[in-house]
């Protein structure tokens, strides 16, 4: 097991997705809700499972809270527990405590009262939704990992007629060129000085972040 240690409260579909994904990937998490059920699902998953009441301090301190590394509240229907939880666990001494939020309002209300990180899912999720659907000019989208990908996109339309080293595609945006489609020929690896043509399809390698932007110009 990896050394920092989760719990999550509030056994939903967003907490158990973060439980499924945290133990995927070798860490130990401990899952907390007062819904016997939930906790009879999750003790499949999670390294230890616990019935126990967010806002029940003494029964937080019993299953030793404080030691948790990273605690997520992921209560999301009860704005009041989530928010209480949310008290208590950074008056227990927890030292980094996510609280998921309802609406800005609410998300406002937990930054004030100490939530480490305030997280906004649906809302996140829906941004990304939005920025994949208007990225239309990527043809292919491979992950390498999280943070980096390959990506064949339709040429920006400023791009064209530029050098790729006048572009600063590299020094500026970040971004590796590693092959152009030109008609039915492939250029692996360009050279800096090669122009970009009307029609050409790249093959670039950087960070989502930075692929994105690209994905976003226009074609
Ligand atoms: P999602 O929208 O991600 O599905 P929900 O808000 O529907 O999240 O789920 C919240 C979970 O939190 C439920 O499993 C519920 O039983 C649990 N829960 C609600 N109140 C408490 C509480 N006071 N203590 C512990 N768990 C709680």
């Amino acid at each position: 097991m990896k050394n920092t240690q989760f719990a999550v409260i509030g056994l939903g579909r967003f907490g158990m997705s973060l439980i499924n994904e945290l133990s995927r990937m070798g860490y130990d998490v401990l899952a907390i809700d007062n819904d016997e059920e939930k906790v009879q699902d999750a003790a499949e998953t999670a390294t230890h499972a616990v019935q126990a009441d967010a806002m029940d301090e003494q029964a937080l301190k019993s299953v030793g809270i404080r030691n948790f590394d990273v605690v997520v509240v992921a209560i999301g229907e009860n704005i009041q527990t989530n928010i209480l939880s949310t008290i208590i666990l950074k008056e227990m001494g927890v030292k980094t405590v996510v609280a998921k939020a309802r609406n800005a309002l609410h998300g406002k209300v937990l930054e004030k009262i100490g939530a480490d990180l305030v997280i906004y899912p649906e809302r996140d999720m829906a941004v990304k939704l939005a920025r994949s659907l208007v990225s239309r000019n990527i043809l292919e989208h491979i992950e390498l990992s999280p943070d980096y990908s390959i990506i064949e996109l339709i040429t920006p339309k400023d791009f064209i007629g530029k050098s790729l080293v006048d572009l600063g595609v590299r020094q500026k945006m970040g971004v590796t060129i590693l092959a152009i489609r030109h008609s039915d020929e492939i250029i692996v690896a360009p050279r800096a000085s090669q122009i970009i043509h009307p029609g050409d399809v790249l093959v670039a390698l950087g960070k989502n972040a930075d692929l994105q932007r690209l994905g976003e110009m226009e074609s």
